[in-house]
């Protein structure tokens, strides 16, 4: 169990609380149904598309990109880096427990392959070189995931409910303050180095 696991301050303001029962069998047909033939290859066959063509390789807006099978939230736009190698790269997941970690044998290599916690649906591999903070890149497929902007409401796909479905507020620790910059700024009596 990680240290956010551990603490249910941290934990509530990591997870909102997202239902991540697995969808039913027939909840699963009615989204499988709903992919493309790529989308079909990489989310349900565990392939990978091609580099440098994905569609959110150069999406840099904030927000949340969630599996575009089930619609949890697997990422933070915050967390995604330029990593160079063709595929969007995170840093670290949405939060504790929505992502699903196998060991990967396939092509002679050991690699930890990523999936969906909630409904299974691939979605690429974690590798141990990555940036700080965590040192981890989240190496995905574009057609693994769908994208909401800040300010526009998650997906619902599975009728859960709220927090799906609904603008996600942004994380702040339970019982911290909201900003008080005006005040800050006065009592140091000096402009603040940005
Ligand atoms: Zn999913």
């Amino acid at each position: 169990m990680s240290a956010a696991a551990k603490d249910p301050a941290m934990k509530q303001t990591n997870t909102h609380h997202f239902d991540l029962a697995p969808p039913t069998e027939e909840e699963f047909v009615r989204l499988a149904a709903d992919l493309d033939e790529e989308e079909r290859r990489v989310l349900l066959e565990h392939g990978t598309e091609s580099p440098f063509c994905g569609v959110f390789l150069t999406e840099k807006r904030p927000g949340v990109y969630t599996c575009r099978l089930c619609g949890l939230p697997l990422f933070h736009g915050g967390a995604k880096f330029e990593s160079g190698t063709g595929w969007p790269s995170f840093t670290q997941p949405f939060a504790d427990g929505h992502l699903k970690y196998i060991q990967d044998t396939s092509y002679g290599m050991t690699r930890t392959e990523i999936v969906c916690a909630r409904c299974g649906a691939h979605q690429g591999h974690v590798f141990p070189d990555g940036p700080p903070p965590t040192g981890e890149r989240y190496c995905i497929n574009s057609v693994s995931l769908a994208f909401t902007p800040d300010g526009e409401p998650l997906p619902d796909k599975l009728d859960r409910g709220a927090p799906e479905g609904e603008v996600l507020r942004r994380g702040r620790a339970v019982g911290e303050a909201e900003p008080t910059s005006t005040i800050a700024s006065q009592a140091a009596g000096s402009p603040q180095p940005d």
